[in-house]
């Protein structure tokens, strides 16, 4: 099949590539200059294990293909990706602007028939208005192309992108005829073929909303578990054993149930919101919902308070090292990242902050912008070197089992706030450090770990 995808972020560059890989004709479209050219040069805009040499590979076969030009993308092309951003909105709904522009762009420059399937993250009844914006600009060039609209939202992880699109959970798509569905069982079958069963084609606003129902689940099993950790601090229980205990009951389950100091990324935090908006305009308050948000907001806020805690609530004279600034680990994704309000919050009680992270220096830094006592550092140790206190906020594998004993001699005073529940009382105390994390005990009140 000959395939355009339109904007090469997270969503498009996997999907371009992985479709490329199962042996389409893909072109990828971007209208970013810079990322186009460092494509053709076959390196990756964005930090994805695994993307880059795939990149290479498919654009050594001549599979692949990349360009600023939406009618040269599109020439010949059987199929659309919309895969564009959404962002928030002022007022919390998602910011359908990029979509409708390229909804417009493709009525005005597809040159046969085409299927468009949008992959961005969409409000139930978008595909309605793709739709119908890219009929109404047929109808006024007076081209008389077949042009009809699939929902097929993503579900790719960062960080574990390609895998989850090569060998997915399930692939959701919505259509309007079985002529469309039958392209996409052609596009999809490759990816579930130990299990055809994994692709669920459904009505498009089922599909548009399968998806913010799944971010939205996600994000409040998230806020629910924060909220016990908090409780746990106030009654003397460890959120790690609850979290055991919990998820051994299969009706739970033992996914996406740790503390932490909150979600971040490009999806929960807006999908959330905009599916609140979503329920606002139909006049269906989703309540539960709204806290997930205030919650995690939270949160974000209580992993500081205890650093600001710990001094006294002021911060001036003392070195904070924040080791791990992207919103999780894999990625060097920062949008909405918890180290955001974190470092915020550290700077305005007049700490120096010094960050590490091993792949999201360069977009945090862009991010949170220049700030007087905020500096990074390549070396995680470095960020060490005469600090009052050591905060883990993205549990990156560089993380996991890092030298404490070089620390400790680093450091002005032994002070550790792990907010990813990531090292053990015995082995901090061990070295002599203090050490808070969340919904757990204090090493200074456990005796093991
Ligand atoms: P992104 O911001 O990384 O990439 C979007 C790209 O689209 C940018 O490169 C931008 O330059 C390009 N673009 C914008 N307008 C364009 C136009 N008219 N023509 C060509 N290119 C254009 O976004 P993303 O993270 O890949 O997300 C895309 C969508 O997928 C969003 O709706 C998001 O919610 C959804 N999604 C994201 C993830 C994720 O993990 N990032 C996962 C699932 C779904």
């Amino acid at each position: 099949m000959r395939i355009a995808v339109v904007g090469t972020g997270y969503v498009g560059l996997v999907t371009g590539t992985c479709l490329a890989e199962v042996g389409h004709s893909v072109t990828c479209v971007d209208l970013d200059e810079r990322k186009i050219k460092l494509l053709l040069d076959a390196k990756s805009p964005i930090f994805e294990p695994g993307l880059e040499p795939l990149i290479a590979q498919n654009i050594e076969h001549d599979r692949l293909f990349f360009t600023t030009n939406l009618e040269e993308a599109l020439n010949g092309a059987d199929v659309a990706f919309i895969a564009v951003g959404t962002p928030e909105g002022e007022d919390g709904s998602a910011d359908l602007s990029y979509v409708r522009a390229v909804a417009k762009s493709l009525g005005e420059k597809c040159s046969g028939n085409l299927l468009a399937i949008v992959k961005s993250t969409v409000p139930v009844g978008t595909c309605d208005i793709v739709d119908q914006i890219i009929q109404d600009t047929l109808k006024s060039r007076g081209a008389k192309h077949r042009v009809t609209v699939a929902s097929n939202p993503e579900f790719l992880k960062e960080g574990a992108a390609v895998n989850d699109f090569l060998h997915p959970d399930r692939i959701v798509a919505g259509v309007t005829n079985e002529q469309d569905a039958e392209t996409l069982r052609e596009l999809y079958t490759v990816f579930v073929i130990d299990d055809p069963s994994k692709l669920f084609i459904v009505d498009r606003r089922s599909s548009e909303l399968i998806k913010y129902g799944s971010n939205a689940m996600l994000a409040t099993r998230i806020s629910f578990m924060n909220e016990l950790a908090r409780l746990c601090e106030k009654v003397g229980a460890d959120i790690d054993n609850v979290r055991r205990g919990m998820g051994s009951d299969p009706r739970i389950g033992r996914k996406f149930l740790w503390a932490g100091p909150g979600y971040g990324g490009s999806c929960f935090p807006k999908d959330v919101a905009a599916l609140v908006k979503t329920g606002d305009h139909y006049g269906v308050s989703l309540e539960v919902l709204k806290s997930v948000t205030t919650a995690n907001e939270a949160q974000k806020k209580h992993g500081a308070r205890k650093i600001l805690d710990h001094f006294g609530g002021k911060l001036q004279g003392k070195t904070v090292a924040v080791w791990g600034l992207a919103f999780k680990p894999g990625t060097d994704d920062v949008r909405e990242a918890p180290a955001i309000t974190i470092i915020e919050m550290l700077l305005d009680a007049g700490a120096h902050v010094i960050g590490h992270d091993p792949q999201g220096q360069d977009n945090f830094s862009r991010e949170i912008g220049s700030k007087k006592n905020l500096s990074y550092v390549e070396d995680a140790y470095d960020a060490a070197k005469n600090a009052d206190a050591l905060v883990l906020v993205t549990e990156w594998p560089e993380y996991k089992r890092p030298n404490f004993e070089k620390i400790a001699g680093l450091m002005r005073t032994k002070n550790i706030f792990d907010l990813r529940n990531q090292w053990s009382f015995k082995n901090l105390k061990n070295h002599g450090f203090h050490y808070q994390c969340i919904g757990r005990p204090d090493a200074s009140t456990k005796s093991n770990s």
